[in-house]
């Protein structure tokens, strides 16, 4: 069966504009191709950003409680089309159905936080913050006073450009929230897997959200430097790998424009010996091989403290065989696919490394059963990991997971801080001693205590540190308000 290349969406319409070159994706469950996404489609990209800067100035003087019916009345719609979009997530990504359901569920809490922007924009005044002495009368004689305020404003044009992992849920971490402040918006998605995030931007116009106030653009590398570079595009907001991230960051900053690029990972979990066992095998294996490791938050690295790799190593390896791997949409599957051919191969390749570099493979997801098309593999466990090992140090990105051995709560944590990544680190402990040495001398910017994967809901930002983040302000939480508005300082006297 041959596919249409993809639309783009330009002022609330499909706009049809292939470029020269273009990606094919498959189902990684099959090896099926369910779309083609072009990649270098210049002039849709700028015919996007010309209808968001002409929409602005009327949607920016929209008040901010009209604004948000939108998002009120589109967050109904999804409520009706969760299955259909996780429906689209499994077949273009390989999560499973329970996956692909949370991860749209949780898109869908980004949109209701946003609809809290008449607060999250609210600015701040201070009357009679001096007085004035070049008028001695009035005011009984003392003089006339000065009242400040600080108003939070909308930027203009802002950019999204999103990673494959998430693919309806990142869009949202982003242009609900800047819409929701006024501003108008072009979201880059993935080109591995756009068709989720197409549907949810269709699902928008269907609301009722005037044209040009959401667009989107297909396109890769050619696509987003052009955005960086576009004079009418006033914020970045990206999401993906460290490497991408520092070069956006650098190029849209010398570009004039607004940046935060929430990027790479390698995060460690640390089980003291006194830790829950059930939580502490459950709250790792989750973490490590939920969504086959392809998650920013997936804890790839454990270490494990004292005697506690007595219990922890074999209850680990004995619960990740009992994994299913499998299709998506089929029923009893644990762990889908990797996203593509070149995920697959990557995650080979670090096994290999691992091996060679002297880890100990207790568990080879080489040889898992799994099904023989698509892009399977297993779940693999490494134990014996130094800190200096490529394993312990590089993302992967897959269902592959490094232990190491510390003697002390101390010696574990500065592993983790050897790390170059400080996206989110976890503890797991009855001890509030330990759990509070650990706070306090941990360099990450999401902690977990016995908890997984420490997802931070939509109301708190989004906190990676190190070279997991570049910029200030974060996704999410207050910072996403702050991020998508600016600034502007009145001083008053009225005389
Ligand atoms: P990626 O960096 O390859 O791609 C992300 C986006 O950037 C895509 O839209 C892509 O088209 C664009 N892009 C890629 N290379 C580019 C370049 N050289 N110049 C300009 N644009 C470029 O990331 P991915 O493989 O899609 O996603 C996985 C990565 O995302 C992992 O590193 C993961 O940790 C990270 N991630 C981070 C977070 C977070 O919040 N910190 C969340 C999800 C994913």
């Amino acid at each position: 069966m041959t596919h249409e290349i993809l639309d783009h969406i330009v002022a609330g319409r499909r706009h049809a504009e292939a470029g020269s070159t273009h990606r094919t994706n498959q189902n990684p469950a099959t090896g099926d191709t369910v779309s083609v996404a072009p990649l270098d489609s210049i002039s849709a990209a700028s015919a996007a950003v010309d209808a968001a800067a002409k929409a602005f100035p009327a949607w920016s003087e929209t008040p901010v409680g009209d604004r948000i019916q939108f998002l009120f009345k589109y967050k109904n719609i999804l409520e009706a089309h969760v299955d259909e979009l996780a429906e689209i997530v499994v077949e273009e990504h390989g999560k499973t159905r329970a996956e692909a359901i949370g991860s749209v569920r949780r898109g869908i809490d980004c949109i209701e936080h946003a609809c809290a922007a008449p607060v999250l924009m609210m600015g701040r005044t201070l009357p009679q913050i001096a007085v004035s002495s070049s008028f001695c009368r009035t005011e009984d004689e003392g003089g006339v006073g000065i009242d400040s305020s600080v108003d939070r404003l909308p930027l203009g044009v802002c950019v999204g450009i999103t990673p494959f992992n998430f693919p309806v849920m990142v869009p949202m971490w982003m242009w609900p929230m800047a819409i929701a402040c006024g501003n108008t918006f072009v979201l880059k998605p993935s080109e591995k897997d756009p068709a989720s995030a197409v549907r949810a931007t269709e699902l928008a116009q269907e609301a009722g959200l005037p044209p040009g106030v959401l667009n989107l653009v297909h396109g890769g590398p050619d696509v987003v430097n052009h955005l960086l570079e576009h004079d009418q595009v006033d914020a970045v907001s990206f999401v993906g790998s460290t490497r991408a991230g520092a070069a956006i960051y650098a190029k849209g900053a010398a570009h004039g424009k607004r940046v935060q690029c929430m990027c790479g990972a390698k995060n460690y979990s640390i089980v003291m010996p006194d830790a829950n066992r059930g939580a502490a095998i459950d709250g790792v294996l989750g973490s490590t091989f939920g969504n086959t490791g392809q998650r920013c938050l997936a804890g790839s690295v454990l270490v494990c403290v004292g005697d506690s790799a007595d219990w922890l190593v074999p209850g680990l390896v004995e619960a990740a065989r009992g994994i299913t791997v499998g299709p998506g949409c089929q029923a009893g599957t644990h762990m889908g696919p990797m996203q593509d051919r070149e995920s697959l191969d990557r995650v080979m390749e670090y096994i290999g490394i691992g091996e060679s570099d002297g880890a100990e493979l207790l568990l080879d997801g080489r040889e898992t059963q799994r099904p023989d098309s698509g892009f399977f593999v297993g779940p693999s466990i490494f134990d014996r990991v130094t800190p200096s090992m490529r394993i312990a140090q590089e993302e992967i990105f897959g269902p592959v997971l490094s232990i190491m051995r510390a003697s002390t709560l101390d010696e574990g944590v500065s592993m983790v801080n050897t790390s170059e990544y400080g996206n989110m680190s976890v503890i797991f402990s009855d001890s509030g001693h330990a759990v509070r040495r650990f706070e306090r001398t941990v360099q990450a910017g999401m902690l977990g205590v016995n908890v997984g994967v420490p997802a931070p809901m939509a109301a708190f930002p989004f906190s990676g540190w190190k070279n997991s983040f570049f910029g200030d302000l974060h996704t999410n939480g207050e910072d996403g308000a702050r991020f998508f508005t600016k600034a502007r300082v009145t001083v008053r006297r009225w005389i």
